[in-house]
């Protein structure tokens, strides 16, 4: 700072007017500048009291005989404190106790140390604390004696600055040297200059290697060959492809390998040019591990898939086994029911073929009982016959001959219940209803048992009308008649009645009581098997047969039999018939 050159006398009036403390002004030497210097004066005072740096004068004894406000301020002081005060109160040591000896010797030796030379030194504020500042010393000689001048421009500041941007470049550095991610700057033409070591490490250089080069070099076909084109286009343009934008693309190594990376370009702005900051993130373990797990989820995918198919399989072929099973257990039940049946028939066969034979067993040994007596009576009385040969045998030969027509009579019966059972076993018996006078038909049938009767014997037909109409099987109807009666001859003695009761009303019923022999009560239950004959009758001739048969007849008309009986008291049997409907087919 040069404006205060000072060129003549005045300039120290100035310096004492324009401060607050100073020696006296001296009136009449004020009277006699012209208008020009004081306004001169006027405005370098405004200089001295405005500027931002601080000045300071002293003599040369180093006593402050000025400061400004400036100055005042960066040491800490009011000015009046300063004034008259020795400069070195502002300097810390050694200076504070070296600057007499300074001031000493440029006056004996002339020898400039500082004078006219600006240079950066410490200053002591009033509080005691140091800062830096830049001194410039100009000197001002007066002849019969010489002041300084001294611009104080305060660099604390602009030391923060500085600090703070070399802080800053430090971290910068160090974030870009030590950054995983590769950093590439280049210029307008693609040109690079500043590559990390990242960058330099991922592409296989060294960063010598790189700077000076296009970044180009970095690149696989075809971007190698294009990227110039890139570059002007966008130029020309300014349609941006990649800057802004992150984007994945390949990377060529130095050994002409490629490799995914992700590259996030921008655009700095840096003073009158721009540059080209790429953020270059290798993304090969990503993109392995990526192309691992997608490899993985398709072959996962693919087992999926078979295990799938196989378990199809499996569940079809365990349905198909299942139908098949199904179907087999179908055909064995089926196979096991027809078994069953045949068994069944077999078993009825079997039963049949045993009742066969036993009927068969049985009939033998009826027949050779029952067969004995007739074919005797027949042989002894065929014999006698054959003796008897006069006219006066007559009646003998007669009564021979009835006997042997009453034997035969005897073994018909026997041989007719047994065909008539045999027949109706075999199902051969079918009925054919017709209606007839139920009264006729008792008339006949006890006509016909006429011969049978015992001596006194009587049968006593008990019926309400002398036309009782029924529809029925009328063959069936007088074989149980038949029976029931020569039945009740047979176990009754001589003299005993027999009464035949016809009814006809909701349904038709015949009844046939005698007074004989009766039927024990422990054997009633077996009264209508076959062959049997109960243990009070073994005197009197009979097969057993004659009641199974009329239950069979019965049965067939879809009736029912009944009976009580009492030894030697008498039987009853009732035959119940419904009434059948000849208009029914
Ligand atoms: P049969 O008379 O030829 O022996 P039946 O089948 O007619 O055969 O009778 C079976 C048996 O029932 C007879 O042997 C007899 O023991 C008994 N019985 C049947 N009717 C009478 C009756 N009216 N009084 C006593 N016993 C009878």
């Amino acid at each position: 700072m040069t404006l205060l050159i000072l060129k003549n006398d005045n300039r120290h009036f100035l310096y004492r007017s324009s401060f607050i403390i100073g020696q006296k002004s001296n009136n009449a030497v004020l009277c006699s500048q012209s208008m020009d210097s004081i306004e001169h004066t006027a405005r370098l005072n405004a200089i001295f009291n405005t500027v931002i740096d601080g000045i300071i004068t002293i003599d040369e004894k180093g006593v402050i005989e000025s400061v400004n406000p400036a100055a005042a301020k960066i040491f800490g002081y009011q000015p009046e404190e300063l004034v008259h005060q020795k400069v070195n109160l502002l300097m810390p040591m050694p200076h504070s106790r070296d600057h007499d000896d300074y001031i000493e010797n440029y006056l004996t030796t002339g020898l400039k140390k500082i004078i006219g030379i600006g240079r950066e030194v410490q200053g002591k504020k009033k509080d005691g604390t140091e800062f830096p500042f830049r001194l410039s010393i100009s000197e001002a000689d007066f002849g019969h004696r010489k002041i300084f001048t001294g611009i104080i421009h305060d660099l604390t500041d602009l030391r923060q600055a500085e600090k703070a941007l070399e802080e800053n470049q430090n971290r910068l550095s160090a974030i870009f040297d030590t950054a995983v991610d590769g950093i590439i700057t280049i210029d307008r033409q693609g040109i690079m200059e500043m590559i990390n070591p990242a960058a330099a490490k991922m592409f296989g250089y060294q960063v010598s290697d790189l700077v000076g080069k296009n970044v180009k070099t970095l690149m696989p076909e075809p971007h190698f060959s294009r990227h110039d084109g890139y570059i002007s286009n966008y130029h020309k343009t300014g349609v941006k492809k990649i800057i802004g934008i992150g984007r994945e693309v390949e990377g060529k190594r130095k050994d002409g390998s490629t490799f995914p990376i992700n590259l996030g370009v921008s655009k700095v702005p840096l003073g009158d040019r721009v540059i080209y900051t790429g953020i270059i993130h290798d993304i090969s373990k990503e993109k392995a591990a990526q192309e691992k797990v997608e490899k993985l989820n398709a072959e996962l995918e693919q087992r999926v898939e078979e295990r799938t198919e196989k378990l199809a399989e499996v569940v079809n072929k365990l349905l198909k086994t299942n139908k098949q099973l199904a179907n087999e257990i179908q055909e064995r039940k089926a196979a096991q029911a027809e078994l069953e049946a045949s068994r069944e028939q077999v078993k009825t066969a079997l039963q049949k073929e045993r009742e066969l034979s036993e009927l068969k067993s049985r009939f033998v040994s009826m027949a050779s009982h029952e067969f004995r007596t007739p074919l005797s009576t027949i042989q002894s009385s065929a014999s006698l016959i054959s003796r008897y040969k006069g006219e006066e045998h007559d009646e003998k030969r007669e009564k021979h001959v009835n006997r042997i027509k009453s034997a035969v009579r005897n073994l018909t019966g026997i041989l007719n219940d047994f065909l008539s059972l045999s027949r109706l076993e075999e199902g051969k018996i079918n009925q054919s209803p017709s209606s007839f006078n139920l009264v006729d038909l008792a008339g006949a049938v006890s006509d016909e048992l006429h011969t049978i009767l015992k001596k006194d014997q009587e049968i006593r037909l008990h019926t309400d009308q002398d036309n009782l109409e029924v529809y029925l099987d009328r063959h069936f109807l007088k074989n149980v008649m038949i029976n029931l009666l020569s039945n009740a001859i047979k176990y009754s003695d001589q003299g005993k009645m027999i009464d035949l009761k016809l009814e006809v009303g909701d349904d038709i019923r015949i009844t046939v009581k005698d007074e004989g022999i009766g039927i024990p009560e422990t054997e009633q239950h077996n009264l209508f098997e076959r062959f049997f004959r109960a243990n009070n009758v073994t005197n009197i001739q009979g097969t057993g047969l004659g009641l199974n048969i009329v239950k069979k007849y019965v049965e067939m008309m879809a009736g029912k039999i009944e009976f009580s009986s009492q030894v030697n008291i008498g039987s009853t049997f009732i035959v119940i018939l419904p009434k059948l409907d000849p208009s029914a087919p």
